[in-house]
């Protein structure tokens, strides 16, 4: 199952997806590839992988790309071979911007798209700034784009109000389940409960 998070800079994306990964078995983290710098704690190819414009353009050229979008000035994408290697015995999060949600969902009609919001846009503005990660230019313009941004959330399936941290992170934790219970979902394991009720004997 794929499961995409987007929603603006600063609104607590990260955050939610660490506590989700570190509380849920069975997900995995799709590692982007970003033209952007890397942050000081930031690690090559755990948090992203970090590649010139040339390398970007090439990946995008070859078709390796299942999405790519330029956000706040930088290129970001989440390759195929991501999707695929980390697909095949984990549900994967995405976290990526609202043009790469569209794509995915038009590549991968079965994802589900959760789109995360802070309670208010004073909040969002105190979260970038108390971050400390980013410029007051660069926060201005994730500010700007943040405006923009929630005005196309209409695409998505659920939304995540992050708030309180802790009720934020259980209803993500609660989609993800619910999804997990889908009937479809777990057509092996009925089968499995199927075949034990043909073979039962009644004593
Ligand atoms: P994003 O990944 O969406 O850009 P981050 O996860 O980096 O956002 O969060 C931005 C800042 O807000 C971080 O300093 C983080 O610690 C803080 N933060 C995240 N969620 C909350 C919350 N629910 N309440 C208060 N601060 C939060
Ligand atoms: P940041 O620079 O704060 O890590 O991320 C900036 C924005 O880029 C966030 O909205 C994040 O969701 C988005 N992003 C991260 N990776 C990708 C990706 O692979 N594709 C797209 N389209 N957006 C991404």
């Amino acid at each position: 199952m794929i499961f995409v998070i987007s929603g603006p800079s600063g609104c607590g994306k990260s955050t939610l997806i660490k506590q989700l990964l570190a509380g849920l078995p069975g997900l995995d983290f799709s590692v982007s590839h970003t033209t952007r710098a890397p942050r000081p704690e930031e690690v090559n190819g755990r948090d992203y992988y970090f590649v010139g414009r040339e390398e970007f353009q090439r990946l995008q050229a070859a078709g390796a790309l299942a999405e790519s979008a330029l956000v706040h000035g930088e290129w970001y994408g989440t390759s195929l071979a991501e999707i695929e290697n980390k697909s095949k015995n984990k549900d994967l999060i995405l976290d990526i911007d609202v043009q790469g949600a569209r794509q995915i969902k038009a590549r991968l009609k079965e994802a589900s798209l959760i789109f995360v919001v802070p309670p208010s846009f004073s909040e969002l503005e105190k979260r970038l700034r108390e971050r400390k990660t980013d410029s007051p230019q660069a926060i201005a313009l994730r500010l700007e784009n943040a405006r923009k941004e929630i005005l196309q959330s209409d695409i998505f399936d659920y939304l995540v109000i992050n708030g309180e941290l802790d009720k934020a992170v259980e209803e993500l934790r609660s989609i993800i389940i619910a999804h997990r219970c889908q009937f479809q979902a777990r057509q092996k394991e009925f089968r499995e409960i199927l075949k034990s009720f043909e073979a039962g004997s009644i004593s």
